[in-house]
């Protein structure tokens, strides 16, 4: 590391709260699936920002609607009408076949929106006595870091010390049909919410067939079954939403990241109107929530997806990234696993060499990525990769890892 880059991190460590631990590189620009450091220096972008840049760093199509937008109309609120809006709503409802949006700005902002949605409608439509509404969540889930949502976490790190929680949560085992099935016999339950795969755990892939099965048992019982694809949607593994891979059509339907390529910071909530008809005026709100230059930079987003076929990308892309990975030969790989191009490696440590050195080595050599949890590695690369490129990333992360051994 230069000098220069040095004095950045300290200062930035002086400065800013702790609240990351970043990798000790400082970057400057990017551009498809590079980026590159303030001595321009290059490196492939594995990490995405957690698959928020799908579509790949500042895509001009992207950036061209970012900046047209810029200069037309930049926020309204919603007390009145825009037309980026209006249009908008009709696109994206057409494109996940749902019958409203609610749209807001971050992922954590939209979990919190279909939250009270479920339980309105539990109190509204199931009938839930009040205040009794439950939701139920899975163990090991991110969803975001609100208090209510932290209160809904297993991580000791997420939850610790910004009690006191948010009442009427349960979390069962991820993965786990039979747990799920026992805790939905509580009438008082309104929702399951569940990451189709969870990323931040560690890219966990359940069972095939357990999604469709938890959506069955929730149907079953008049729980509503929410999917949070706010990193495993929009292309990222392999079909438009990881619940397209066992045609399973949740009741409510997170999205946020990369619906806006990385450009700006757009959420959307997705329901039909037996569902979103709970939500009415005054109830609910964001200033910055469907402002124009979000409906249009998202609009942009999704058609690059459609027309850049990066869904159809990503599964066949993954095979091959899979398999190949799958293929290295070091003891300190001790498990590869994903779907399309959301993918991990689990890492033996090997003469006291770990995932955060085998991150460090691979940016020395020209790719990031980040270490999970300690022991994994994040693999997800922007969807636009060609094929040439990824196998130059997997010469590097081969020998990156071969380089411990
Ligand atoms: C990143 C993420 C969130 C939170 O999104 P923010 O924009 O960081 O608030 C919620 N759910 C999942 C599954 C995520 O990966």
């Amino acid at each position: 590391m230069t000098d220069s880059a040095r004095q950045k991190i300290e200062q930035e460590l002086k400065y800013s709260a702790h609240n990351y631990n970043p990798l000790p590189v400082v970057l400057s620009k990017g551009s498809g699936v590079f980026v590159w450091d303030v001595n321009g220096k290059k490196y492939f972008d594995f990490l995405s920002a957690y698959s928020a840049v799908n579509q790949g760093h500042c895509h001009p199509r992207i950036i061209n609607a970012l900046t047209n937008q810029a200069n037309t109309l930049g926020l309204t609120s919603r007390a009145f009408h825009s037309n980026p809006f209006v249009e908008f709503s009709r696109y994206v409802t057409d494109y996940f076949g749902f019958d409203k949006v609610l749209p807001m700005n971050t992922g954590a902002e939209a979990v919190e929106t279909a939250l009270k949605i479920a339980r309105k409608w539990g109190y509204e439509k199931k009938g839930i006595p009040a205040d009794q509404g439950k939701i139920i969540v899975c163990g090991d889930n991110f969803h975001g870091r609100t208090i209510t949502i932290i209160s809904a976490s297993t991580d000791p790190d997420a939850r610790g010390n910004f009690g006191p929680y948010t009442p009427g949560i349960e979390s069962i085992k991820y993965n786990d049909v039979k747990a799920l099935e026992l805790a939905v016999q509580d009438f008082n339950v309104a929702a399951f919410i569940v990451e189709p795969i969870q990323g931040e755990a560690g890219v966990f892939v359940p069972d095939q067939g357990y999604l469709s099965e938890a959506k069955r048992i929730c149907s079953d019982a008049n729980v509503l079954f929410i999917a949070d694809e706010v990193q495993t949607g929009i292309g990222r593994t392999g079909k438009l939403l990881a619940c397209d891979h066992e045609n399973v059509k949740p009741d409510i339907l997170i999205l946020g990241k990369a619906i806006s390529g990385g450009v700006y910071p757009v959420s959307c909530v997705l329901a039909n109107n037996s569902v979103m008809e709970v939500i009415t005026p005054g109830t609910h709100g964001s200033t910055y929530g469907g402002n124009p230059i979000a409906c249009e930079v998202a609009t942009a987003a999704l058609e690059v997806v459609r027309d850049e076929k990066l869904a159809e990308k990503a599964q066949e892309l993954g095979e091959y990234f899979r398999t190949s990975l799958k293929k290295i030969d070091s003891e300190m790989i001790s498990e590869v696993r994903g779907k399309g191009l959301l993918n991990a490696v689990v890492i033996q440590p090997k003469y006291g060499k770990e995932a955060w050195d085998v991150c460090l080595k691979m940016a020395e050599n020209g790719l990031l990525a980040k270490p999970t949890h300690g022991d994994i590695i994040r693999f997800a690369p922007p969807l636009v990769i060609t094929k040439i490129q990824l196998e130059q990333s997997l010469e590097i992360i081969k020998n990156s890892i071969l380089y411990f051994g």
